[in-house]
């Protein structure tokens, strides 16, 4: 008898994790929400009226570690200027089997020229594909990342570019925070500032989402923010459902 029970203990783990929710995904068939501050392939913004957005000053190549931008600045020419600066960036080139996707160039440009999508999946068979040129880079006339053949884009991966960038503020001020300091983008307009971890953020406004609650039930239990653990962390999710006069109230 006590045989049969240990037999029948050990699919136990098994049914429990029979009405746990799937983590896995039939990848890349599906893939998963990125997260809202995934560093991917790049892309060169323009301002609203289609002119763009890099000045070709070399800020970005000049701070990549990975050494793996190329910039050629060239005056702009006095009747058809492609930037409103003195200078556009002639040639920009990215060497995708050298970039860490760490976003120092990002930082550094003052224009915010050029930001990082959430894609990552694409490969190539040869040296020469993998460099980039900025025909590829540079955003359509829509202001969206021009999806190339070769490339696995999905909902989502083109949105709000660099969105890790407009938290709080350069140099990470707090008194700063939620107050815009960059200029709009052709097809985005004047990108919602991304707050910090207070009430105040908004989510839906800037692509971000509360990924951790969204995964909470996936997460170590070390790894759950303290307000969200146990049966108060529950009695506090409800009380975040619950409309902000009547949580003022509690
Ligand atoms: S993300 Fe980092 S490694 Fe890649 S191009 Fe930018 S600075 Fe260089
Ligand atoms: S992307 Fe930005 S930092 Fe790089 S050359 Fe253009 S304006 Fe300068």
């Amino acid at each position: 008898m006590a045989k049969s029970l240990n037999f029948f203990g050990g699919f136990k783990l098994t049914l429990q994790h029979l009405t746990r929710p799937r983590v896995t995904v039939s990848y890349p068939q599906a893939k998963r929400p990125k997260q809202p501050r995934q560093h991917g392939r790049h892309v060169l913004n323009r301002y609203e009226d289609g002119m763009e957005k890099c000045i070709g000053c070399e800020l970005c190549a000049g701070v990549c570690p990975a050494n793996c931008i190329y910039v050629r600045g060239l005056d702009n020419p006095p009747n058809h200027p492609v930037s409103p600066g003195e200078r556009y960036g002639y040639v920009y080139e990215i060497n995708y089997l050298r970039c860490i996707h760490c976003d120092l160039c990002v930082e550094a440009c003052p224009t915010q020229a050029i930001t990082e999508s959430k894609m990552f999946e694409f490969s190539f068979t040869n040296r020469a594909d993998a460099i980039y040129t900025k025909a590829e880079l540079v955003v359509d006339d829509q202001g969206f990342p021009k999806r190339l053949p070769w490339e696995d884009w999905r909902e989502g991966e083109a949105a709000m570019t660099g969105g890790w960038m407009r938290a709080t503020s350069p140099s990470g001020e707090a008194a700063y925070e939620g107050v815009i300091q960059w200029t709009a983008d052709l097809g985005a307009g004047t990108r919602a500032a991304e707050a910090g971890q207070n009430e105040g953020r908004n989510d839906e406004a800037t692509g971000s989402k509360p990924l951790r609650r969204a995964f909470a039930k996936h997460l170590q239990p070390d790894d759950v923010p303290s307000d969200l653990r146990g049966l108060s962390g529950r009695v506090n999710e409800m009380k975040a459902k619950l409309p902000k006069r009547l949580r003022d109230k509690l």
